[in-house]
């Protein structure tokens, strides 16, 4: 029998560097990590790649997609109408084959796939403090004052939902974070290695 994958799941504010962490994570963790592509229905920013970033999809075709159970879950994220999915397939076929599947997705969705999958590995990333995460936001000046003060918000509701991860990244260093992370996927690893021969 083929082992089963595992399912990692990251959630953590925007501006917390969680996608360079999860970047970096992909290219140095020696573990078979695939990041699952979620679908969405807002528009490509420049750069972005259709199937590699999301699969960008209409709205339409995003309800046709959850009338048929495509999605593990799905949430309209922010309130601005736009909706994102992780796709069931995606996931069940990467951890059928024995891979570890990525998904970097909000708390709402984290909450709802813990809950489904209590054996998933959770990992909340996040700058320490709101002060912080300010002045990250701030110094990458890509946003608006308007923007910058509604991702403060999210952040805030966020981190009340920091408790139910299993462990916390606090992202001072992009390094010293993949490496903690990557040493927590090998440590759950040893001891499923572990509870499977003494079972
Ligand atoms: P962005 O639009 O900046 O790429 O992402 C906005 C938010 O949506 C981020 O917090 C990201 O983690 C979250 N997100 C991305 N994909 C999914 C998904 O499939 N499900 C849920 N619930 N959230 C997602």
């Amino acid at each position: 029998m083929t082992r089963a994958g595992q399912l990692i799941i990251v959630s953590g504010p925007s501006g917390a560097g969680k996608s360079t962490v999860l970047r970096r994570l992909l290219k140095d963790c020696p573990l078979p990590i695939d990041l699952s592509v979620s679908v969405t229905t807002r528009a490509a920013r420049p750069g972005e790649v259709d199937g590699r970033d999301y699969h960008f999809v209409s709205k339409e075709r995003f309800q046709q997609l959850r009338a048929a159970d495509a999605f593990l879950e799905c949430k309209e994220v922010f309130g601005r109408g736009d909706w994102y999915g992780t796709l069931r397939e995606n996931v069940e076929s990467g951890l059928n084959q024995g891979r570890w599947v990525l998904l970097e997705i909000d708390v709402q969705g984290a909450i709802c796939v813990m809950d489904q999958c209590p054996g998933a590995i959770s990992f909340f990333v996040h700058p320490g403090s709101l002060d912080e995460l300010e002045l990250r936001l701030r110094r990458r000046a890509t946003d608006s004052e308007e923007a910058i003060l509604r991702r403060l918000q999210v952040a805030a509701d966020e981190i009340q939902a920091m408790s139910r991860y299993r462990y916390e990244i606090i992202n001072r260093d992009v390094e010293q974070s993949v490496q903690e992370i990557c040493r927590l996927l090998q440590q759950s690893q040893n001891e499923e290695g572990l509870n499977a021969r003494s079972t």
